[in-house]
């Protein structure tokens, strides 16, 4: 009988198998420390919720380590560190259909900054369980910038 090894498998580096046709590693990564701890699920929710749109969609920022300076700037880490939240660059009809979407596939937390240059929609999926340090972690809101 012979011996089989098996095949050495190739260590992703940083989680760069996060990814799809739609999003990119590069999109969903953090952009100060290049770790990519974006959530599989939520990548996968993110994706419906993309293909109902039917637009493109431009990611100014997904997966946030507690590192980055604008989660270093808060009293404790947000959204964006649980890897299930992003920011999504629309303004006018398309922030209206991904919010509705968004909204119709279930997103209960959604930020709006609709002023000036660089208007975003984020949305996330971040319950009570991915910050159990919060009391009273609101799973239902909307808030502006
Ligand atoms: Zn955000």
């Amino acid at each position: 009988m012979t011996d089989i090894k098996p095949k050495a498998k190739a260590k992703p580096k940083k989680n760069e198998n996060v990814e799809n046709k739609y999003f990119s590693h590069k999109e969903l990564k953090c952009k100060h420390t290049g770790e990519n701890k974006f959530d599989p699920e939520f990548l996968e929710l993110l994706t419906k919720i993309r293909i109902e749109c039917d637009f493109p969609f431009a990611i100014s920022s997904a997966y946030r380590s507690p590192q980055h300076p604008i989660e270093m700037r808060k009293s404790r880490a947000g959204a964006h560190t649980s890897g299930k939240a992003v920011d999504i660059l629309c303004r006018g009809e398309n922030a209206v259909k991904l919010v509705s979407v968004a909204i119709a596939f279930g997103i209960t937390r959604i930020g709006i900054q609709q002023k000036g240059s660089g208007r975003f929609i984020h949305i996330d999926a971040c319950t009570q369980d991915d910050f159990p340090e919060i009391e009273n972690y609101p799973e239902e809101t909307i808030w502006s910038y």
